[in-house]
């Protein structure tokens, strides 16, 4: 979750190591620290609460010398954000900076208090300080000592490890939570994500599950879980440097809302052509898979699953094939009925998620036909261990609340099921046709969408000065309406919730009222009629309407009903196109709440912990 950077250089390393948590910083950000050694075991550590720049800050005015040095983001998961709870923690010359959980610190920390080690901070993660620590003791190498250590861990890490009196060295080890080390020329470096070292190295090496690595500045020695050294491939990265750069932009969620067009672009290069979906390019096996595929198990958290949702919709009315979805963290702790010919799609903006991507693993043992994975980051976890990884060309999000990542899936959903449809025979050739239209039409009409910024921001205020808001829509808008209920939780703070309008009247309708904003996703389909009840009931308790709708859709404006009506799309892209409209008002209704639009408050990106 948060982030972690370290360096083993001849030149001073702290600003950057600073520079790397700053590129970081969406990831984490309640604290932050970064500790250094020179040559001659000179040893600094600073720690700050809050943000990176008060870090920064103090690391410009202390002059922090030393070629080696790990930094880290914090995002509390044990024990309160405070200075003292911060990383790097220490145990004598050991210090340490941890991403992740370790689950069994009590017993550690009773382990180790026994032994005399006396504990600084509530975090699980100082428990790592004083085992290695503890077993550097009896062991000839600090590598060796990271080993015995990662023996008795339970629990989600990615950890490095520094050593004062052997400045020449890091050990990192990774076990749940992504490592990657960055190859320079006389100095190496590591990090939590590569967009940390873009300004260093451009060449990586992906550390995999159970390694163990240990970096001086002109060689790389990796281990796997057994013990045994293994080579790592390095990889030129071609992520973009200047995703970091906000631009003309007042937040990168603004940035990225206003990047969907492009994004959906370059989802679509490759993969469409005039009149059809190039099965092909979904992978190497692709064709020969989705022919057998007779059920699809969608597993992802947060956007992602709503993202799998809206695509439930479409696999099974338009490919025709039974589609299952489910929240990642519920699914691997369930017992679960494998059915025959199964693909199981995960879904994850990084790929890096901790519960998708331990279900995944799970259902690898588990029978399905292969696993595919929708994805944003390549090399991500996810992306290495499923059959074929699917990728949205989303670009980096930095945004916490996914906006581009999720009309990219969305995207890419779309034509999976049109591909799979088609390999299928369900999907007749002018079906393919109409779809891959909508698809070339949508980045246009996305831009259309755009431009209703200004009336939608005229709206915000109504919700800004509320404490409840309700989002309605039915069929494949009902996920979408789940989807905009979220955004605005998530950066508003406003409670949002989202309703099935057939729903209403099951619960919910007990709530409305003239202080709860009622806003509907309501497209022209088969299902408006039905919609346009719902809506007669909300009006009849006396609730405000928002209706977000097509030209001829009927409505008129009234005291309390504020008709937006967009321009007329297809009915199969229609949900990606409406999300457009729900992310600007969450957007709005933030700027005017005065929140942390891209950190929002306890929320971080990509979820390494379950
Ligand atoms: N569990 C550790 C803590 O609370 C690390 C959290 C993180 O990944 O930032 O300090």
């Amino acid at each position: 979750m948060c982030g972690i950077v370290g360096a083993v250089a001849q030149r001073d390393i702290a600003e950057i190591l600073v520079e790397g948590l700053r590129r970081l910083e969406y990831r984490g950000y309640d604290s932050a620290g970064i500790a250094v050694v020179d040559g001659q075991s000179n040893y600094q550590r600073l720690r700050r609460l809050g943000k990176v720049n008060e870090l920064a800050q103090v690391t410009k005015n202390t002059s922090v010398i030393g070629g080696t040095g790990i930094a880290h983001t914090r995002w509390a998961t044990h024990g309160e954000p405070s200075e003292a709870n911060s990383h790097p923690h220490v145990s004598g010359d050991i210090t340490i900076v941890h991403n992740g959980i370790i689950e069994n610190h009590v017993p550690l920390r009773t382990l180790l208090e026994s032994r005399g080690y006396q504990f600084l901070s509530q975090t699980d993660s100082e428990v790592i300080a004083h085992l290695v620590e503890w077993e550097l003791k009896s062991a000839t190498t600090l590598i060796e000592a990271v080993q015995k250590t990662a023996a008795q861990l339970e629990g989600a890490y990615g950890a490095v490890v520094m050593n004062r009196l052997d400045p020449k060295r890091l050990v990192v080890a990774r076990s749940g939570s992504p490592i990657v080390i960055g190859c320079g020329v006389g100095e190496n470096f590591l990090a939590s994500d590569q967009l940390a070292l873009l300004n260093v190295t451009r060449r990586f090496m992906f550390l995999e599950e159970g390694d163990i690595a240990e970096i001086t500045r002109h060689e790389i020695n990796i281990y796997d879980a057994s013990g045994e050294q293994v080579e790592r491939e390095i990889t030129e990265s071609n992520v973009e440097q200047d995703a970091g750069d906000k631009g003309k932009f007042r937040h990168f969620m603004q940035k990225e809302v206003y990047e969907q067009p492009t994004a959906i672009i370059n989802t679509m290069e490759g993969r469409i052509r005039p009149g059809e979906v190039i099965t092909e390019s979904i992978g190497v096996h692709a064709v020969e898979i989705l022919k057998k595929v007779e059920h699809v198990q969608i597993i992802a958290c947060g956007t992602s699953y709503n993202a799998g949702m809206t695509a439930r919709y479409w696999f099974e009315s338009l490919a025709g094939v039974s589609c299952d979805v489910e929240i990642a963290s519920e699914f691997r702790y369930r017992q679960f009925v494998t059915r025959p010919n199964s693909l199981l799609i995960t879904i994850s903006q990084s790929g890096e998620t901790a519960d998708t991507l331990a279900a995944l693993r799970l259902a690898k043992e588990r029978g399905y036909m292969g696993v595919m994975t929708v994805c944003n980051v390549a090399g991500s976890s996810m992306v290495r261990e499923s059959d074929f990884a699917f990728m949205t060309r989303a670009g980096t999000e930095i945004g916490v609340a996914s906006t581009k990542a999720f009309t990219t899936q969305l995207t890419a959903l779309l034509m999976l099921v049109t591909a799979l449809g088609k390999e299928q025979k369900r999907i007749t050739q002018e079906k393919e046709k109409e779809i891959v239209d909508a698809l070339y039409a949508l980045p246009t009409q996305i831009e259309k969408a755009l431009s209703f910024d200004k009336q939608i921001a005229a709206l915000a205020p109504d919700f800004a000065d509320k404490e409840h808001t309700l989002f309605l829509g039915r069929g494949e808008f009902y996920p979408i309406a789940v989807e905009a209920s979220l955004k605005l939780k998530e950066i508003s703070y406003i409670h949002a919730e989202a309703y099935a309008a057939g729903e209403l009247k099951h619960g919910p309708l007990a709530l409305v009222d003239a202080d709860m904003p009622v806003v509907v996703v309501a497209p022209t389909n088969d299902l408006l009629e039905k919609l346009k009840s719902n809506i007669e009931e909300v009006r009849a308790r006396g609730g405000l309407l928002y209706v977000f709708c097509a030209p001829k859709a009927g409505f008129e404006s009234d005291q309390s009903m504020k008709i937006i009506t967009l321009p007329h799309v297809s009915d199969i892209t229609a949900p990606i196109y409406y999300t457009i409209p729900m992310q600007l008002l969450a957007y709005h209704v933030a700027l005017i709440k005065g929140t942390d639009v891209d950190q929002p408050r306890n929320l971080a990106k990509a979820v390494t912990v379950e």
